[in-house]
C-alpha cells in the first residue's frame, strides 16, 4: 500500500516516517492475531483486504468523493446518527482511536489519567498518522463522558471543523427533548455543510441503506448463538470495526455474503472451536481497530467469544430505525426513537444495560461474562461493579479486567483469563 500512496497522504499532511511505522505495527499486529487464526471464513478475505488498504485505497475513494462534492464527517461515538449524514450524500467515518501514539506528547494536552480512546484519538492527530481525521470536513465531538466534553475543549484548538453535539445524561422527557434539538441542530449543520436540504426521501433513504447495514449485523450475530460457533469472536470483532469505515453499501454486501457461508458451515455443524469451547460475553467499552489484546488472550486461552455487549457490537446496532414516516419530522421522531434506547453508562440509571447483558448472556449461550473497562473510564468502571454483583446473584460467572493499550499487563491478563476459562470450563 505504501508506495502508491505517498502521494496522497503527503497531500493529507501526514508526517511519512511516522505514518510508516505505524502501518509496520498494524501489519504485524494483523498478522499475528488474525492471520495466524485457523478455518476462518473465506469471506473474512474481504476484511482482510479492506484492513490491508484501510489507509490507503479507503482514502482515495473518500479523497474521490470529496472531489465530486461531497462531504467526509468524522465521529467517536455511536450517537451520531448516520442517517442524517447519509440522507446529504455525505460519508460517515469512526476516527482512530484504539491505540497509543505519541502519549509523551498527548499528556501536554491532557491529564495522564485520560482513558486511552481519548488520548489515542489526541496521538493520531498530534502525531500527523490519521487520515481519517485529516479528511474530515467536519468533527463530531459529543457530550458523553466528562473525558470526551472537556478534551473537545481542546481538540477545537489542534482540528478545524470540531462540531459539539450535546447528549443527555438522563432517559427522562427532558433528555429525550434534548436529543431531539440536538439531532435538529445536527441535521441543519450536515445540510449546511453539505449544501444540500435534506427531505424525507434522502432521510428515508439513508435510514434504509444504513439499517441494511445493521441487518446484516444481526444476521452475523444470530449466527454465532449456534454451538459449534462457525466464526471466531476476533474475526466478528472486526466485522463490527470495520462497519466505521467501510464504505456501507459494500460492506453490508460483503457481511451478507460472510453470512451465507456460515450458514452453510452451521448447517454442517462445522465450528471455528469444538463444540465443549467455553463460550465468552465481552461486555463494557468499545473496542476501535487495532485493539484486538483482551480478544486475542480470551480466544488464545481456549475460549470463544460469541457476543460483545459494546458499542463496536451489539450496543452500537441493537436497534433498527422505522423508516415508515412519510414527513422528516415523522423521520426524525424515528431517528430519536432508535438513538435514545442506546444504553450507554453515560446515563444514570442505566438498568436497560443490565437487562441487555443478560439477554445476551442466555441468547448467546454463554458459560461466562468477562467485562472490560478502559482505565480511568468513569462510567464503564463505575458501573462494572454493579453489573459483576448483580450477574453473580444471578449465578452467571463474571471476571472484572480494567486495562489500557499497552502491553505492559499482558502477562497478568492472561493469568487471570485462563483461571476464568478454566473455572467455567
Ligand atoms: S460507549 Fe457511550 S460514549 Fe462511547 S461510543 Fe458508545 S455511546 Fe458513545
Ligand atoms: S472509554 Fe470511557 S472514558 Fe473513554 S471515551 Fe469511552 S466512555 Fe469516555
Amino acid at each position: 500500500m505504501k508506495g502508491q500512496h505517498e502521494k496522497m497522504w503527503q497531500g493529507l499532511g501526514l508526517d511519512l516516517g511516522a505514518h510508516d511505522a505505524l502501518l509496520e505495527v498494524l501489519k504485524k499486529g494483523y498478522q499475528d492475531v488474525y492471520l495466524a487464526q485457523k478455518n476462518r471464513p473465506e469471506g473474512m478475505g474481504y476484511l482482510d483486504f479492506v484492513m490491508s488498504e484501510v489507509h490507503g485505497l479507503r482514502i482515495k475513494e473518500l479523497i474521490d468523493e470529496k472531489a465530486a462534492g461531497r462531504k467526509v464527517i468524522g465521529s467517536f461515538c455511536v450517537f451520531v446518527p448516520e442517517e442524517i449524514v447519509r440522507a446529504a450524500d455525505a460519508t460517515l467515518v469512526g476516527l482512530c482511536t484504539g491505540a497509543d501514539f505519541v502519549t509523551e506528547e498527548v499528556e501536554r494536552f491532557l491529564p495522564r489519567n485520560t482513558c486511552s480512546l481519548i488520548k489515542s484519538a489526541f496521538g493520531f492527530k498530534l502525531g500527523k498518522a490519521c487520515p481519517y481525521i485529516e479528511a474530515s470536513d467536519m468533527i463530531v465531538g459529543e457530550n458523553t463522558c466528562d473525558g470526551k466534553k472537556k478534551s473537545y475543549e481542546t481538540l477545537k484548538d489542534l482540528v478545524s471543523g470540531v462540531y459539539v453535539m450535546d447528549i443527555p445524561q438522563m432517559k427522562s422527557q427532558e433528555g429525550r427533548a434534548l436529543l431531539k434539538a440536538e439531532y435538529f441542530r445536527f441535521k441543519e449543520a450536515v445540510e449546511k455543510l453539505a449544501d444540500i436540504t435534506i427531505d424525507a426521501d434522502r432521510l428515508r433513504k439513508g435510514i434504509e441503506i444504513v439499517n441494511n447495514k445493521r441487518k446484516a449485523l444481526h444476521r452475523l450475530s444470530s449466527l454465532r448463538k449456534a454451538n459449534p460457533v462457525s466464526v471466531s469472536g476476533l474475526d466478528a470483532l472486526l466485522v463490527n470495526q470495520v462497519q466505521f469505515y467501510d464504505e456501507p453499501v459494500r460492506f453490508t454486501d460483503s457481511v451478507n455474503k460472510i453470512c451465507d457461508e456460515l450458514e452453510v458451515r452451521t448447517g454442517k455443524g462445522e465450528g471455528v472451536f469444538p463444540e465443549s469451547t467455553p463460550r465468552i460475553l465481552l461486555s463494557g467499552c468499545p473496542m476501535a481497530v487495532p485493539n484486538w489484546k483482551l480478544p486475542w488472550i480470551i480466544e488464545t486461552a481456549g475460549a470463544v467469544i460469541v457476543g460483545e455487549e459494546s458499542c463496536v457490537g451489539e450496543r452500537g446496532v441493537r436497534n433498527l430505525t422505522d423508516s415508515s414516516g412519510s414527513t422528516v419530522d415523522e423521520l426524525m421522531e424515528a431517528i430519536l426513537d432508535r438513538y435514545f434506547k442506546v444504553d450507554c453508562a453515560i446515563f444514570t440509571p442505566n438498568p436497560e444495560r443490565l437487562d441487555h447483558i443478560v439477554e445476551m448472556y442466555d441468547a448467546y449461550q454463554a458459560d461466562g461474562v468477562i467485562h472490560y473497562s478502559l482505565q480511568f473510564c468513569q462510567p464503564y468502571l463505575t458501573e462494572s461493579i454493579p453489573v459483576e454483583k448483580a450477574l453473580e446473584a444471578r449465578d452467571i460467572p463474571t471476571l472484572r479486567i480494567e486495562t489500557d493499550y499497552s502491553l505492559e499487563d499482558l502477562g497478568q491478563l492472561k493469568t487471570r483469563v485462563e483461571a476464568f476459562v478454566e473455572l467455567i470450563g
